[in-house]
């Protein structure tokens, strides 16, 4: 017995040991980047060259839609000669039936007055039969008959043509056909092209903003912060990022109207899919928007066409470092390189269709609150490496669930 509990004493001691060092204390250690300011101006200059590479491909893109657009023209060309076609083709058809009535209607009278001549004669006939009549009668009948042949000749002749133009009708509406599914296809290119060029993606940022922001942050550090060009700019920095403890909620009341994930709902209205790199408070248009912690403004993105207004802040919570980033404001009461803390108020609740009538990508009144790991400048300098960080803000952020209301930015659900 003494010695299972001097075993489990041991095994005790060990386990403490293995703890103690496996996992040291969290909330002193704050996680380094060894980003200096030189490697960030590499990046803006990556940013820049992308930027180039954009250009071009948009260019290509847009040359690419309007060589379909001119074949959309040449289509509708066609479409017109063709519809003018059909329009020859039916008045011939119309002409050679009346043509074609007129000739019947010469061989009856011609075949009438044969008739006529000879029954209405037929007295003469019994009785005075000269032979000059004979010779009359059986000359009128040898006209009637070459004029009839030839009628009727003539009407065969017209209805071949009308059978012809009713083929070629008939090819022709197979043409339009052909043309119309042609031209379906070249739409849906074109909606596809520009598609890819407006990209819609909820606060994608327009690549020149982009470069414009890290210049404004490489500003900052360089001029008001005197960072070196080889010095990390975690270690130039440090002190600068106020430390915090936890994250709130950036409204005091308001609706969990869209979850972090993948979601399918009606925009603009057409069915769309999606997957939504935040959580969504609606709430009332102009309510103060609040940053979820302490922190540093690193950048700011002014009516980008899906997000609008956006504010993005790099905070250092519990030794981790995150950025936030809050879109769709009416406007933004910050600057970037502000130190904020969690009861500042950064802006205010937009995405009204109504008054922010730039952002296409909300429907209404709502803050999209949106977390990465790491911090804007350091860990990522560009819309898709924040993605690349991006968290479900439910990690660090407490709301209640999707549908749930709350009145107060710290109850915890
Ligand atoms: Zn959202």
């Amino acid at each position: 017995m003494k010695l299972i509990k001097k075993i489990s004493y041991i095994l005790f001691a060990i386990f403490i040991l293995v703890v103690e060092v496996a996992v040291p204390n969290r909330t002193v250690t704050v996680e380094a980047n060894s980003q200096t300011l030189r490697d960030y101006k590499n990046k803006l200059a990556k940013l820049e060259a992308e930027l180039k590479q954009n250009e071009a491909e948009q260019q290509q893109t847009q040359a690419e839609i309007a060589a379909s657009k001119r074949k959309i023209e040449q289509i509708s060309q066609e479409k017109e000669d063709i519809a003018d076609e059909v329009v020859t083709l039916t008045k011939e058809i119309e002409q050679l039936n009346k043509d074609i009535n007129d000739m019947n209607n010469e061989i009856e009278e011609i075949i009438s007055y044969y008739q006529l001549s000879n029954t209405g004669d037929s007295a003469e006939l019994e009785y005075i039969f000269a032979a000059d009549d004979i010779t009359d009668f059986i000359y009128r009948m040898a006209i009637t008959e070459q004029l009839s042949e030839h009628n009727t000749n003539m009407i065969k002749e017209y209805n071949k043509k009308i059978s012809d133009n009713e083929d070629k009708k008939v090819e022709l509406a197979d043409k339009e056909v052909q043309l119309n599914k042609k031209e379906a296809e070249l739409e849906t290119y074109i909606q596809k092209q520009r598609t890819s060029l407006n990209k819609t993606l909820e606060g994608a940022v327009d690549i020149k903003d982009e470069i414009a922001a890290n210049k404004k942050l490489i500003d900052l550090y360089e001029n008001t912060y005197k960072c070196k060009l080889d010095e990390t700019i975690d270690e130039c920095t440090a002190g600068k990022l106020p430390a915090d403890t936890a994250f709130y909620r950036s409204v005091v009341s308001g609706r969990v109207s869209s979850n972090y994930g993948r979601r399918t709902y009606k925009l603009n209205g057409r069915w769309t899919s999606d997957f939504h790199y935040g959580i969504d408070f609606s709430t009332s248009h102009g309510a103060n928007v609040y940053a979820s912690a302490n922190g540093v403004v690193a950048a700011i993105f002014k009516k980008q066409s899906c997000g609008g207004n956006m504010v993005y802040i790099n905070h250092l919570v519990n030794g981790k470092r995150y950025t936030t980033g809050y879109y769709h404001l009416a406007d933004i009461t910050v600057k970037v390189g502000q130190t904020v803390m969690s009861s500042t108020v950064i802006g205010h609740v937009g995405g009204s269709p109504r008054y922010e009538t730039w952002d296409h990508c909300s429907t209404g009144s709502h803050n999209h609150l949106t977390i990465a790991t790491g911090n804007w400048g350091t860990t990522f300098s560009s819309y898709s490496g924040f993605i690349a960080h991006n968290i479900n803000p439910r990690q660090v952020v407490n709301a209640p669930a999707l549908g749930g209301s709350f009145t107060s930015r710290t109850r915890k659900y």
